[in-house]
């Protein structure tokens, strides 16, 4: 069974196009109307879907539209299929040609994002991308949310999960038994922060740059094939754990 290699989106192939092209234009339009700074708005929002995440309600804590509600806003719509152009301008350095290279090697190729599917299916589809990954994971899908091990169930096993963000991507990669790829630069954490999870995340391989992706994935699958045990020697393990009591998995 050829395994899966899983890609976070925003952030990771996108420039996060759900804010960028939908949410921040409404949120912009919401502040002008109260005479307010689109970031004071913004602020309510994150305060609440942190709020929700702290009692667990990891799935809904990433429901816009509801947050919205529950702040007595305008309803706040879904995002409608923008061109192809727009989209095209927020894709990351390196991404559809490594996607491209990927899909013709032994691997199944699927996104694991903790933006709901109507909030992502959109640019998805304005890039023609949907044929090139088997499933697309969101959490209201899956009824949970990253670095819950199980939303990574629909994708095992798995070779690597590819992302932005230590205490998600790396985290659920780790809890998974699959390697977790870091693109980019590994920046401060401090929200939605898994209380479970441990003061330091490192990732098993650290990239800059996507291009490099596709002669990785072929290593590890050589590895794979070579190792007695599929996961023996994968993962140069480092040590996780500092002496600090802050819930921050992050450097
Ligand atoms: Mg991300």
């Amino acid at each position: 069974m050829k395994p899966w290699v899983t890609f976070d989106l925003d952030n990771t192939l996108l420039r996060n196009p759900y804010w960028r092209l939908h949410f921040r234009p409404w949120l912009e339009e919401q502040a002008a109307r109260q005479g307010t700074d689109y970031r004071a708005l913004w602020n309510a929002f994150r305060l609440e879907g942190e709020r929700r995440w702290r009692q667990g309600q990891w799935v809904e804590s990433f429901d816009w539209p509801d947050i919205a509600r529950e702040l007595g806003l305008e309803p706040l719509p879904d995002p409608v299929r923008p061109s192809a152009h727009e989209v095209r301008a927020l894709i990351l350095p390196g991404a559809e040609s490594a996607l491209r290279r990927l899909h013709a090697a032994d691997v199944r190729l699927g996104v694991v994002t903790n933006g709901f599917l109507r909030f992502q299916k959109p640019y998805l589809d304005a890039l023609g991308w949907e044929y090139g990954f088997k499933v697309v994971v969101t959490p209201d899908l899956v009824g949970a949310a990253k670095p819950a091990a199980r939303v990574m169930a629909h994708v095992s096993p798995g070779l690597a999960h590819i992302g932005d963000r230590l205490s998600h991507d790396i985290l659920v990669a780790q809890r998974t038994d699959r390697v977790g790829i870091l693109i980019g630069e590994g920046r401060l954490e401090t929200d939605r922060i898994d209380p479970l999870g441990p003061a330091r995340i490192i990732p098993d391989i650290h990239l800059h740059h996507l291009g490099d992706l596709p002669n990785i994935v072929t290593w590890l699958l050589n590895r794979d094939q070579q190792a007695s045990s599929p996961r023996d020697g994968l993962r140069p393990r480092s040590p996780v754990s500092l002496p600090h009591q802050r819930p921050i998995g992050d450097v």
